[in-house]
C-alpha cells in the first residue's frame, strides 16, 4: 500500500524533471508536484529527489554562485552555464577537449562515468544591461 504511493510520488517527480523545464530547485519541483498530488510535502519531494539521484535517474546541479541546488533528469553528458547576475542555468555542450581527457603521467583515463562542468559568466541578456 505504502509502496505504491511512494512509486506514484516518484513517478510524478521524475515526470516533472523530464518534462521540458529542467534544472528545477526542490521548491519548484514541489510546486509542480502539488498540481498532481496536492498534499505532497517539501520533505517528501527532497526524499524522492535523493532517491532518484541514488538510482542514477536524476542529477543534482550545485553552483557555488547561486547558492541553491537544482535537479534535472539524467540525460546525455553536458555542461552547465550559470549566469552570475540573473542566476539562469542553461545546458551547454561539453567542450571537445573533454573527450580526450587525461592526466599527464598516466595517459587517457580508461572511462568517464560522469562529469560535472560549470561555466559561470554573464548571459547574453544580462550582458546588454
Ligand atoms: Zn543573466
Ligand atoms: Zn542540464
Amino acid at each position: 500500500m505504502k509502496k505504491s504511493r511512494n512509486t506514484r510520488q516518484r513517478g510524478v517527480i521524475l515526470g516533472i524533471l523530464t518534462a521540458g523545464a529542467v534544472h528545477l530547485t526542490a521548491e519548484e519541483v514541489c510546486l509542480e508536484a502539488r498540481k498532481i498530488l496536492p498534499s505532497i510535502s517539501l520533505g517528501t519531494v527532497y526524499r524522492n529527489l535523493n532517491f532518484l539521484r541514488e538510482q542514477g535517474l536524476a542529477r543534482e546541479i550545485r553552483s557555488s554562485d547561486a547558492g541553491c541546488t537544482r535537479f534535472e533528469a539524467t540525460r546525455d553528458p553536458h555542461a552547465h552555464f550559470h549566469c552570475r547576475r540573473c542566476h539562469i542555468v542553461r545546458d551547454i555542450p561539453l567542450p571537445e577537449a573533454v573527450a580526450g581527457i587525461r592526466w599527464p603521467e598516466a595517459g587517457p583515463i580508461a572511462s568517464v562515468s560522469s562529469l560535472d562542468l560549470h561555466v559561470m559568466g554573464d548571459c547574453p541578456g544580462c550582458a546588454d544591461t
